[in-house]
């Protein structure tokens, strides 16, 4: 028997937190050898959400990149899980003084370098996947060399708003940025609608389709299925990438038990109609077989009463472990996922 061919060229479709977390597991089982035909050397490049970002006090803020970056870089603040660690607060506090609004969103001092650099460079006339390239030399050069490439899903203007109940608008509702629905709302109002402004227009940043097309394994990671891996899903050409490339594309279920682990996943789908469970958010991806994106899906040992139900749609599926407790147990969920399409 000889051995199935090694995976050199893995692609992530990464959110923030959820997509971080499961790249730090990814590339410990890299790093350990534990991931089943993964070559020691392999090369990840992760593709992340720019439907987050936003323009604050004149800075352009992209919460995923700056999260994946952070976290893989070892600046990451670990209790908060996004910003920069040993964090002050001073510019946010002289801006409070000054009565500028929105002071529900905090800028730390730290990562204000960060965005004025983004910014400045934004204003240069860079186009933001070359700003990440720049961002990305100081923290994930050092540590992977030419390993592991960070890319936004596009350099086009994308935003998430939501549309909320309100009853002191004539409307009765109100459109809010996503930053606004989640950080100052908390996503405790009902989400009326999901608004992806820009998205249908937008096109794929330089390298992103090069590395779906030239991919041997795509992973979606338990990342917000709404908000964070449909927003990458939601470009085009991200999509038909996806859909066309010859490698194997296989994701992790977020939901878990029928409800997410952390952050408003199942507000998000449940405002898009889809059922808040680990099946319903595979079939929402659908099998590639019949137009969806997926060859594999992975969902929590807790829901393994629903494989059936993905496997007769086409999708190949399994129930393992699915918490992302540390580094070891997110390289085995990493490793399950990799066997269930290899
Ligand atoms: P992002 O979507 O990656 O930007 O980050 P969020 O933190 O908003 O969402 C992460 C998603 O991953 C949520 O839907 C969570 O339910 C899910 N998630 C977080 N931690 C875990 C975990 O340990 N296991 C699984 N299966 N899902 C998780
Ligand atoms: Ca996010």
């Amino acid at each position: 028997m000889t051995a199935a061919p090694a995976l050199r060229n893995l692609t992530v479709l990464s959110g923030g937190m959820g997509g971080a977390r499961f790249l730090q597991g990814l590339l410990h089982g890299i790093a350990a050898e534990t991931l089943p035909g993964v070559a020691p050397d392999a090369h990840v490049t992760v593709i992340a959400n720019n439907c987050d970002d936003w323009w604050i006090h004149g800075l352009k803020v992209c919460p995923d990149l700056d999260t994946v970056m952070y976290t893989l870089g070892d600046g990451i603040d670990l209790e908060r899980g996004w910003g920069r660690r040993a964090e002050t607060w001073s510019a946010k506090e002289e801006l409070a003084a000054y009565g500028v609004e929105p002071t529900w969103f905090g800028l730390g001092d730290r990562d204000i370098a960060t965005h004025l650099v983004r910014t400045q460079m934004l204003d240069a006339g860079f186009p933001l996947s070359k700003v990440t390239e720049a961002l990305c030399r100081r923290w994930l050069a050092p540590t992977y060399g030419d390993s592991l490439t960070l890319l936004p899903m596009t350099d086009d203007r994308v935003e998430t708003h939501v549309a909320v109940a309100d009853d002191t608008s004539p409307s009765g509702r109100r459109v809010v940025h996503f930053q606004e629905y989640w950080v100052r709302l908390h996503a405790e109002v009902p989400a009326e609608q999901v608004v992806f402004v820009g998205l249908d227009q937008s096109t794929p940043a330089p390298g992103v389709v090069e590395a779906i097309a030239g991919s041997d394994l795509v992973i979606l990671p338990p990342s917000n299925p709404v908000v964070s891996v449909g927003t990458i899903l939601g470009v085009d050409g991200i999509r038909d990438a996806v859909r066309s490339t010859s490698a194997q594309v296989v994701g992790l279920s977020p939901i878990v038990g029928d409800t997410h682990v952390r952050g408003m996943a199942q507000q998000m789908l449940t405002s898009i109609g889809v059922e808040v469970s680990a099946a319903g958010v595979g079939l929402n991806y659908g099998a590639r077989s019949a137009g969806g994106v997926l060859d594999g899906w992975l969902i929590d040992e807790r829901d393994a009463a629903q494989v059936a139900r993905l496997e007769a749609a086409g999708i190949t599926a399994a129930a393992v472990p699915l918490m992302m407790t540390d580094h070891d147990a997110t390289a085995a969920m990493a490793a399950a996922a990799i066997d269930l399409v290899r």
